[in-house]
């Protein structure tokens, strides 16, 4: 009985097994399995069991790629910012001649080589 294949349905001893259910891998026939999109189940408690698993760790999945995912986008929105303006300023104070800050925007056009 105990041979780890599968053999007779889990409601009919009798009948061969054609599917295993993928929450608690009992054996079920044909006529007895409750088919989902997710997969085969003995019972819809199996079924629904399983979902609500599955829905959780994909919801804390998406959690976690998204917030990681929006900070990195943050980070470069901040970066390309900071970029923009340190160009900026650069360019405007080497343009415009101002007494000591020019000397400094000088430098740091040296420093980033724009
Ligand atoms: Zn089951
Ligand atoms: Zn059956």
């Amino acid at each position: 009985m105990l041979d780890g294949t599968v053999s007779g349905c889990l409601n009919h001893p009798g009948v061969e097994a054609a599917f295993r259910c993928k929450q608690c891998m009992k054996p079920v026939c044909r006529s007895c399995v409750v088919s989902a999109p997710r997969g085969n189940f003995c019972s819809a408690a199996c079924k629904e069991k399983f979902e609500a698993f599955a829905d959780r760790a994909a919801a804390l999945d998406n959690r976690i790629k998204g917030s990681g995912f929006a900070k990195l986008r943050q980070l470069a929105v901040k970066l390309i910012l900071l970029v923009a303006f340190l160009a900026g300023s650069v360019w405007m104070f080497t343009t415009i001649e101002i007494p000591y800050v020019s000397d400094w925007a000088w430098k740091l056009r040296d420093l980033l080589g724009i």
